[in-house]
């Protein structure tokens, strides 16, 4: 086999194991193998990128940035669906289906996947463009976020038309939802509501390699093309799925209306199990001719009918609404309830979001009130059943002082929630920022947990971070369940910290929005914390991606008094506030604007050193020769057909030589 032939065999393989994995939920590989096939792939792609293939299952990370998205004319518009609520208004719509077609009807029941609409086309079996619904007549070209979605295939398989139009919903899985907001909340950073919002959000984020960590998924449904050769709503859906796509299995051809309520009572409990968020069902005419008959109205297909599910809700008393502090202080108002059963699970408590909320429904302790589980992992609480209301119930009164430590809220104008600023003093924040500057992602203390950071700082030994480095043997052994051994490995865990490099430093000190990629951009643009301590707003916003909300809270970190005290302890501590010297030393703006491709052996460097000093010096480089290349640099045994490639372009081919002549 010659190079390109195993290149093209392995992508193949791959692409079968993705299949597998993503679209059939059957993996018949480890993840371990498929993860050295693919780096097999991704080396061999590197060495010679006269093969490259952006539709190559290594280009599923992303990394493509997108500023602006392109506005395109849809080929065929996106319509909306018109809805329906009761099985008399689907007879209804039954019958306005008869009077226009002739003969016998048939149905394909779906479900109605809540998530974000996308039109994906295919030409000659690659993907070459996905489209955001947008108004219905354009959208937004979102091809290089979708392109990260591992269940959307890059090439497809079997007797395909060389051209068509696929139509889905791009959705969150419950699970990755939670793992997401698990994550935001450890950040300190607010929940997000809905895994649909959330979806349709990711797509429009301007860095695919932030979306290609997101878990979508692509759930296809319709076919739109010329000359498709398919007779049916429900054939197309078989095909599709022939072709590599991940067609939900739970559509169904219905000979009748009776089978489609039967369908639709079934799912309508039925889809708790399901891993996505679903909101109804959608009752297409089967047959495509009959479809065509039927047309459209202005906003919608006659020929389809959505079935709305009704939200579960349950009826149950309210005790106590409770106050949760979170490690920014941030307070939380918590529903305890009579528990009750509601879509499948025991439900205790629900979220009442902030004062706003209380107020608005006048939720009061002791209603009986209506719990909702919709697109919210937590349930809420949606009405009062006021006509149960307990004579001599008054109002709530929203607490104005910290259940923990008992300063006054506060709460900024245009923010629903009330915070307790007394982040020195309040047990809670005390806890949760060290906590937070511990973790695994922050400064990474080994022989250090949650628990015994509450502990430490119940006993008085620590009242912020920085204390961490003072602590001394003889404080912590007569602390509960402290044996010598494990006293010896924290101490040597908080030693052993001083060497996380300063942008994992700026993310433990737990500055409000500045996650784990923030502080990544921080550290890289201002490079020493005393540099970033001086940075003004205007300063802070013209770093890319950086806006007003996280520049206006890095500069009120500092400008605290306290905040300039703990850092200062950690700097005598020698814990890294800037990134380290070989880093900045090496830093240059030589290459700026110029992109280089490396190819070949290199002798006083290896291929990866040589990448990085051109990057250092502040150039690109890239895997393939393009009228976008400045320079390539050229070490033994550089591939033919790039060299080709290259003089047929013009760009000049550089020895190693030659380059260190440029950075030196
Ligand atoms: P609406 O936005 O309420 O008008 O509903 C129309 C939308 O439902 C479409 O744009 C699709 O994004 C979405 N949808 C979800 N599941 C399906 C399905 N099985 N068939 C058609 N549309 C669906
Ligand atoms: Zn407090």
């Amino acid at each position: 086999m010659n190079i390109e032939q195993q290149i093209n065999a392995l992508r193949n393989e791959l692409r079968e194991h993705n299949y597998n994995y993503y679209v059939l939920d059957n993996p018949t590989i480890s993840d371990f193998d498929f993860d050295k096939k693919l780096e097999q792939l991704q080396q061999l792609e590197l060495a010679h990128p006269q093969f490259f293939d952006p539709n190559s299952p290594t280009q599923r990370v992303g990394g493509e940035v997108t500023k602006n998205f392109k506005t395109v004319r849809h080929e065929f518009r996106m319509y909306s669906l018109d809805n329906s609520y009761s099985k008399e208004e689907l007879a209804e719509w039954e019958n306005r289906v008869r009077k226009i077609v002739d003969g016998q009807l048939e149905y394909t029941c779906e479900l109605k996947y809540d998530g974000a609409s996308i039109s994906l086309t295919y030409e000659n079996g690659k993907l070459v463009q996905a489209l955001t619904r947008g108004d219905g007549f354009q959208g937004d070209d979102v091809t290089a976020n979708v392109k990260t979605i591992k269940s959307v295939p890059l090439q497809l398989k079997g007797d395909y038309p060389s051209k068509f139009e696929i139509r889905g919903e791009i959705v969150l899985p419950f699970e990755g939802f939670e793992k997401m907001n698990r994550e935001r909340l450890e950040l300190g950073e607010e929940a997000y509501r809905n895994p649909r919002n959330t979806a349709s959000g990711s797509l429009k984020l301007q860095d695919s390699a932030e979306v290609a960590k997101r878990p979508l998924e692509c759930l296809l449904y319709s076919l739109k093309g010329n000359n498709l050769d398919v007779r049916t709503q429900f054939e197309s859906l078989v095909k599709a799925r022939e072709w590599g796509f991940k067609v939900p299995p739970e559509a169904m051809l219905c000979k009748d209306m009776d089978a489609v309520l039967e369908y639709v009572n079934y799912w309508d409990t039925a889809r708790h199990d399901l891993p996505y968020e679903t909101d109804g069902v959608v009752i297409k005419v089967n047959d495509l001719q009959q479809q065509e008959e039927l047309g459209y109205t202005a906003k919608a297909p006659r020929w389809a009918i959505a079935y709305k599910f009704k939200a579960e809700t349950a009826l149950t008393t309210l005790h106590k609404i409770t106050y949760q502090v979170g490690r920014t202080g941030a307070i939380t108002p918590v529903a305890n309830l009579e528990p009750v059963e509601l879509a499948g699970t025991i439900v205790k408590r629900a979220s009442l979001h902030n004062a706003d909320q209380i107020e608005k429904l006048d939720i009061r302790e002791g209603d009986r009130v209506f719990v909702e589980k919709g697109g919210e992992i937590i349930p809420k609480i949606i009405g009062v059943e006021l006509s149960s209301r307990l004579s001599g119930s008054k109002p709530t009164e929203y607490i104005t002082h910290c259940p923990e430590c008992g300063t006054t809220l506060e709460r900024k104008v245009g923010e629903a929630q009330h915070y307790c600023p007394n982040d020195k003093g309040c047990p809670p924040q005390i806890i949760g920022r060290i906590q937070h500057f511990i973790s695994r992602k922050a400064m990474d203390v080994e022989g250090l947990g949650g628990e015994t950071v509450a502990l430490l700082v119940n006993n008085g030994l620590i009242s912020n971070y920085a204390d961490l480095y003072t602590l001394e043997m003889s404080q912590i052994l007569p602390l509960e369940r402290m044996a010598e051994k494990s006293a010896e490995n924290l101490i040597r865990g908080i030693e052993e910290s001083k060497k996380i490099p300063f942008d994992r430093v700026l993310f433990a000190l737990g500055i409000r929005y500045v996650g784990e990629t923030v502080a990544k951009k921080l550290a890289k643009h201002f490079k020493t914390l005393d540099a970033l301590m001086e940075a003004t707003i205007e300063d802070l916003t013209h770093v890319d991606e950086i806006g007003e909300r996280i520049a206006e809270s890095v500069v009120e970190f500092f400008n605290s008094e306290d905040n300039r005290d703990i850092v200062s302890k950690l700097r005598s501590h020698g814990v890294q506030l800037e990134i380290s010297a070989e880093l900045l030393a090496g830093q240059t703006e030589k290459l700026a604007g110029n992109t280089f491709v490396v190819s070949g052996v290199f002798t006083s460097v290896t291929r990866d050193d040589l990448k990085k000093l051109i990057e250092r010096n502040g150039g690109k480089v890239s895997g393939s020769i393009s009228g976008k290349t400045g320079f390539v640099v050229a070490g033994e045994n550089m591939g033919p057909s790039k060299r080709t490639k290259a003089e047929s372009l013009g760009i000049p081919i550089i020895s190693e030589d030659d380059f260190m002549q440029m950075i030196s």
